[in-house]
């Protein structure tokens, strides 16, 4: 479902680029440009570049550039059509798709979500509000949310009676239904599926509410949480709380803290920890690894994993092997969640997220924590459970460093731990074979390990802009931001570098910058129209003219010499040393303009004509042999 073109380019020029660039970083003003900290590599000094009338953005240190819609997809981890509905929508404008057929599917799921943001917006004020809402309000104050946090979460408070929201919303049954908010009772009566709850909205990665989580008042009836069940807008397996602020905290630490509830995020999140996430009432799952994976390899459990057990260890160690995961666990102290340690003790949970250890390293730590270490018996006890937990990680050189780990702290030969291991009664070098076997059969060894496709978190390696030579690149400069200054004196014929050359073509031939930068298919030259967009211009068009014609003047003499000593000149000695004497010539005139009115004049028709012989054909369209050379003109090859 495509976004109508003329739509797209009213989308593009009508933002402000510089203020969403500032809504993330602090940008200030240089000359004509705005410059700030790169929102995509860590930097100390600035080198990234916003041109805001040309509604481009360029990184000098990684090179990323683009424009508004690429710098939300990058930084909101959008794809293209949202990232242009979030602009539109900031516009205020409506946009219009190309496939009227599939509009269908989009207009349903587009009224669920005006459904679910219209109830949690229902929700919030009633928190803010209602008299009902106090104790929910106290409860809340109790776990230390003032208002900033009321507000920044969009909690809400669901009223205790039966159809408050069915009847406030006043929408018809299957949006409310289908967006989980409210479901027909034994009695045929549409209910509100929140009753009597503490909301938690959970949200997509571009801050649309899709999910509530409820949370039952201490001494409440029923289940303590109670979510959305799935929906179209809503897919537990994927939907993580608190994606929406975290992702670029995830991007800018390389890693996710993920914990269980709703709370948790929270607490964490005013502990200064803001990469946290939570599953919303489910385990850990496939579908959240691949969303993570977009945004950072690490993943921090803040939860006890312990108690997840072994059949979560295999999905870990899996999930580590196969997407590249590096699965680590804070270690809680026994029976605290993140969200009561953010209360009691922020520095020490700040400490225990740092001192994440390895999934399986946290996993040996218990046990040997827990044996007793001082008797022979307890040591070989400890030793042969922790050969249990190591035998099923897929990497054998892995289970080696862990294995003489155990070995020391257990006061055993490395060697007697790695017999055991082979011939010990789990035969677990066996069970691991066939579970860590790769597609072909065969293990799966670390230098085999794939890595992550690069997601929209970390963006792939861009192009380095090859390097042209600075008149090139000046004028180049001119003809993206001061077109007009040097419209009708430019020609593929002055630049010498491949690259520049391309980019003159490619920006000759198009309207406007957006256009040649769709045009072009070479990701050097989006790469370099990308930042001369945001360079400035600090010359004088004809100076950077006049240098432009110089050099190629001197790049055609060479070329008209290795000719003339060529074995099988395509032209004459004759042709060669008149054309040698013109652009010699010529030059000679370009160089001795005298200063006073009508210069430039003089200087743009020395151009032209140099730029006549340069191209090999006047520009009246004749063929070049006949440019006669000017009277007198001593023809010579030698220079
Ligand atoms: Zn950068």
């Amino acid at each position: 479902m495509a976004i109508v073109e003329e739509d797209l380019a009213r989308v593009r020029s009508a933002t402000d680029l510089v203020a969403l660039v500032s809504e993330r970083v602090a940008l200030r003003r240089v000359g004509t440009r705005w410059v700030g900290l790169c929102p995509f590599h860590a930097e100390k000094t600035p080198s990234f570049s916003v041109n805001a009338e040309l509604g481009r953005y360029y990184c000098f240190g990684c090179q990323a550039h683009g424009d508004a819609i690429s710098f939300l997809m990058e930084t909101e981890h959008l794809d293209f059509v949202p990232a242009v509905e979030v602009l539109a929508a900031r516009l205020g404008m409506a946009l219009r798709y190309e496939d009227a057929g599939s509009a269908a599917r989009p207009k349903r799921s587009a009224e669920l979500a005006q459904a679910m943001e219209k109830a949690v917006a229902w929700y919030h004020g009633r928190l803010l509000a209602a008299p009902d809402a106090g104790e929910a309000r106290a409860y809340l104050r109790r776990r230390g949310y003032d208002g900033e946090v009321v507000r920044r979460y969009r909690l809400g408070w669901a009223p205790a009676g039966w159809d408050a929201l069915v009847r406030a919303l006043k929408l018809p049954e299957e949006v409310l239904a289908g967006a989980g908010l409210a479901s027909r009772n034994s009695r045929g009566q549409l209910i509100d599926f929140f009753r009597a709850r503490v909301l938690f909205p959970i949200f997509d990665p571009a801050g649309r509410p899709v999910g509530i989580g409820g949370r039952v008042l201490p001494g409440g009836q029923g289940p303590k949480y109670k979510n959305t069940g799935s929906t179209a807008l809503y897919d537990k397996s994927k939907v993580l709380y608190g994606l929406n602020w975290a992702k670029s905290a995830i991007v800018e630490r390389g890693q996710v803290v993920v914990c269980e509830a709703y709370t948790d995020v929270i607490g964490l999140h005013r502990c200064g920890v803001t990469e946290a996430v939570a599953t919303c009432g489910t385990a850990l799952a496939e579908g959240h690894v691949r969303l993570l994976s977009g945004f950072a390899r690490r993943i921090v459990l803040a939860y006890d994993a312990d108690a997840a057990g072994q059949q979560a260890a295999l999905h870990f160690f899996d999930w580590e092997r196969r997407l590249g995961a590096d699965i680590r666990v804070v270690a809680l102290p026994a029976g605290s969640d993140p969200a009561d340690l953010a209360l009691e003790d922020p520095d020490g949970l700040r400490r225990a997220v740092a001192e994440a250890k390895p999934y399986l390293g946290f996993r040996l730590e218990r046990v040997l924590s827990a044996a007793d270490l001082a008797s022979p018996e307890g040591r070989a006890r400890a030793a042969e459970q922790c050969l249990q937990l190591t035998a099923d990680h897929p990497d054998p050189l892995v289970r080696d460093q862990y294995l003489m780990q155990v070995a020391d702290r257990c006061r055993l030969s490395p060697d007697q731990l790695r017999e055991l291991a082979l011939a010990g009664p789990g035969r677990p070098g066996e069970r691991r074979a066939g579970r860590a076997a790769g597609p072909a059969g065969r293990a799966v060894g670390p230098a085999e390990r794939q890595p992550v496709a690069p997601g929209p978190g970390r963006p792939a390696r861009r192009p380095a802009v090859a390097k042209v030579p600075p008149p090139e690149l000046e004028a180049l400069r001119l003809a993206v931001q001061v077109p007009g200054a040097v419209a009708g004196h430019l020609h593929a014929a002055l630049f010498g570098s491949d690259l520049a050359r391309a980019t003159f073509e490619v920006l000759a031939s198009s309207l406007t910058l957006s256009e040649a930068i769709e045009r072009a298919d070479d990701p050097q030259v989006v790469a370099l129209l990308g930042r001369l967009a945001v360079e400035e211009s600090q010359e004088e068009p004809d100076d950077v003219l006049e240098r432009l014609v110089e050099r190629a003047v001197a790049r055609a003499l060479g070329e008209l010499q290795r000719e003339a000593r060529s074995e099988r000149p395509t032209r004459s000695h004759r042709e060669l040393a008149q054309l040698v004497s013109q652009l010699k010539l010529g030059l000679e005139e370009l160089r001795s303009a005298e200063p006073g009115p009508g210069r430039a004049a003089r200087l743009a028709e020395a151009r032209g004509r140099l730029l006549t012989l340069l191209v090999g054909r006047p520009m009246d369209g004749s063929a070049g042999t006949d440019v006669v050379p000017p009277p007198g003109a001593q023809p010579s090859v030698a220079t």
